[in-house]
């Protein structure tokens, strides 16, 4: 069994609420919302963080556009901010890549 969150998350050993799922991605609501709608995009490989990309990777991101697309037109979410955080300094505090997406506010300057 994983002791990374994420990946316990991925492997349905833990619950959230799952907005999108595909064999690159899922995508759920973050447990501490920061706005109305704070979704997390969880690559299901685990990646320490964007840092340890490699060209490898790049289908994920190829990928990644796509599923950002299909949620937000899905849900009506027309304007949003994604931001990524890399090491504690920028405020990652799970160590498995992933995305925020914010909506639903006007958002201040920091946000996740
Ligand atoms: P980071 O701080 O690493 O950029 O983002 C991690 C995010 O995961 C935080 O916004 C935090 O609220 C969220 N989070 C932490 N534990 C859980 C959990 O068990 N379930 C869900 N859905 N989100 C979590
Ligand atoms: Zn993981």
């Amino acid at each position: 069994m994983s002791t990374c969150l994420f990946c316990r998350i991925i492997a349905k050993e833990l619950p959230a609420t799952v907005f999108y799922e595909d064999e690159n991605w899922l995508v759920i609501a973050d447990i501490n919302p920061q706005a109305p709608w704070h979704l997390l995009f969880i690559s299901k490989e685990h990646i320490p963080s964007f840092q340890e990309l490699t060209p490898r990777h790049s289908h994920l991101l190829a990928n990644l556009v796509e599923v950002v697309h299909q949620v937000t037109v899905r849900e009506g979410i027309s304007s949003y901010r994604l931001i990524n955080n890399v090491g504690v300094d920028a405020g990652q505090s799970v160590p498995h890549f992933h995305w925020h997406l914010l909506a639903g506010k006007e958002l201040d300057d920091f946000l996740a």
